[in-house]
């Protein structure tokens, strides 16, 4: 019998943290719909191997970006996981919860209930924190968190560098001072990816009451303004999953607002246009996308201590049969350790640039980017002001959506980056890299002038790949809000939204964290339960923010 309590599209990083909670005591049942399949195997579980799966069928859903305008029409890669665990089974395992401002800016724009002090407590929760700021972090939850080792003494040149540049030092940026240099936090366990599938849906299915359903949804099955059940495609046939209580929709922030449209919920008039009868005219459906870019910034390393030495395949042989036999060595860390959060100038209250380093010059697809030895910093602006959508491309449900970011699209964007590498080589130009530096591989220290660095932004800044905000929450009175602050669609009962998409603005930071605790935090909200307890813990704000950016 197809029918539950509760039916979750998607067991990604929001769905598989709802999958969890709403069976916790055993009173509902729960149906989990996934397209994608097992996780099982070392090109998901080995944490260096991160690179792979986000460019296989098997894994990623191949989404693309339309033709950029302001990137010379570049198209942009934008994977998504097809997989249990979703996005958290093919990410780069970087754990940051946000800026405590990021939250409360949510609950400014409308997300009443969603500011620091409320989410604080559900990022407690999830967490099986080892190392961190007391009292700030959480043990015992599900996602178990963790530093590399930081062995490379490169990691260490790169926050004495950002020391002696002036900036701030912070032994943990998910504590309560995010600005600063220093390590970075990892979803890893025990040398394996600690993805939202090994945390908390694997353990939700040895529940009596939790079921994983291998099926494409196609679209959710609404009568009378009310979800009653998912139309979806199994064994080459289409079936119904009868909700009892609720549909939640957790399809990640590209495929959740193309569920909903196909539903007939989004602006009526682009609905209309694909033949779909309007069931509720909501025009932010779509709208609002955001995502973070970087660049990659690369140098020459004079001394052979880089990962350059282990891309060969003979030491990636050597390092897999390591990581299989002990789940130890250079195929246990996605290498990310050391990182960054700073402020680009003065009159900015919080960090809105991120870095993440790594004692290796390597290309987008793993290869080598440096003839002998090099190293690299990932740098890009935390809150550009381009938007953009996410619209269907026609009613047929299987067809891929159009996704036009418009990166790049307002002039600040061009400032913001060009300061981001003007910085990153101030900051490899401290002392602490002597002996270390060599030659800038990329951009190349021929690029200077703003219209050479604008020719390199153009034709390299990447996506982060953290797509967000298609199905804003924010006040049911706002036309552009698609969910209201417990997460329901508004002008439809029985329907939920939670996921990345709902996000109103992206946080600064990757997106797994704030993801999983929105998949928490809706939990609550579903079961009718007082969301826990808001925390009276002020976060750090740079005392010299108004005068100066360190
Ligand atoms: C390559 C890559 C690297 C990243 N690196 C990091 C990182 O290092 N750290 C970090 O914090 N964040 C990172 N992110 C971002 C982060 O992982 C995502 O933002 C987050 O996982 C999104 O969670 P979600 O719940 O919104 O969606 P997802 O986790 O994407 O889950 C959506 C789920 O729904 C399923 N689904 C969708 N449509 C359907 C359908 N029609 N029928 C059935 N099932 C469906 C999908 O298969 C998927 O399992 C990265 C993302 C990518 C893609």
């Amino acid at each position: 019998m197809l029918e539950a309590d509760f039916v979750i599209i998607g067991s990604g990083s929001a769905g598989s943290a709802m999958a969890y909670r709403l069976s916790e005591d055993g009173k509902h049942s729960v149906i989990v719909i996934e397209f994608g399949g097992t996780d099982i195997g070392p090109l998901i579980q080995m944490p260096s191997a991160l690179s792979i799966p986000l460019n296989m069928s098997l894994y990623d859903w191949g989404f693309a970006s339309e033709p950029e305008p302001h990137l010379g029409g570049r198209v942009l890669a934008t994977p998504r996981g097809k997989v249990i665990g979703g996005s958290s089974s093919i990410n780069g395992m970087v754990y940051v919860r946000g800026h405590a401002r990021d939250f409360d800016h949510w609950a400014e724009e409308g997300a009443t209930g969603w500011g620091f002090a409320d989410v604080l407590p559900y990022f407690k929760r999830m967490e099986d924190n080892d190392g961190g700021e007391e009292g700030w972090r959480g043990h015992g939850g599900p996602l178990h968190v963790q530093r590399g080792s930081r062995c490379n003494p490169l990691y260490g040149a790169f926050v004495e560098a950002g020391r002696q540049a002036g900036f701030e030092l912070t032994d943990d940026y998910n504590g309560s001072k995010q600005e600063g240099f220093g390590p970075m936090e990892q979803t890893i366990r025990g040398g394996r990816r600690w993805s939202a599938a090994s945390a908390y849906l694997k353990p939700a299915l040895k529940r009596k009451n939790v079921s994983l359903l291998k099926g494409f949804a196609r679209r959710v099955i609404i009568e009378n303004q009310r979800a009653i059940g998912v139309e979806i495609e199994a064994h080459k046939q289409i079936q119904v999953v009868k909700a009892r209580r609720e549909v939640i929709v957790a399809a990640s922030s590209i495929n959740s607002p193309k569920i909903l449209m196909l539903s007939g919920i989004g602006p009526a008039e682009h609905l209309r246009e694909n033949g779909i009868a309007v069931v509720a005219d909501r025009p932010g459906v779509g709208r609002n996308l955001q995502d973070h870019m970087e660049l990659y910034i690369q140098q020459e390393s004079l001394r052979p201590i880089t990962l350059n030495s282990v891309l060969n395949p003979f030491s990636k042989a050597l390092i897999g049969a390591q990581w299989l036999f002990f789940k130890t060595g250079l195929g246990a860390t996605n290498h990310f350790e050391a990182a960054a959060f700073v402020r680009s100038r003065a009159g900015v209250d919080y960090p809105d640039i991120q870095y993440h380093f790594i004692p290796a010059a390597v290309r987008y697809d793993g290869k080598a980017a440096a003839k002998s030895h090099g190293f690299q910093a990932h740098v890009g602006p935390m809150r550009s002001k381009s938007r953009g959508s996410v619209t269907l491309r026609s009613p047929d449900p299987k067809s891929k959506p159009v996704i036009r970011f418009n990166y790049m699209s307002h002039p600040d964007d061009w400032t913001e980056f060009r300061h981001c590498i003007r910085l990153t080589r101030e900051i490899f130009g401290q002392t602490a890299f002597d002996g270390y530096r060599g030659k800038e591989i990329s951009p190349g220290s021929h690029v200077q002038s703003d219209d050479d660095l604008d020719v390199f932004i153009r034709d390299h800044a990447e996506s982060a790949y953290h797509p967000c905000g298609t199905c804003k929450m924010g006040r049911a009175d706002d036309m552009m809000s698609v969910v209201d602050p417990e997460c329901r669609v508004i002008g439809i009962d029985g329907l939920r939204v939670a996921d990345s998409s709902i996000f109103p603005r992206v946080t600064n930071g990757n997106l797994n964290a704030p993801s999983i605790m929105t998949g928490e935090k809706a939990s609550d909200h579903i079961l009718g339960r007082t969301p826990l307890a808001p925390s009276n813990q002020e976060p750090w704000i740079n005392p010299r923010w108004q005068a100066s950016d360190r």
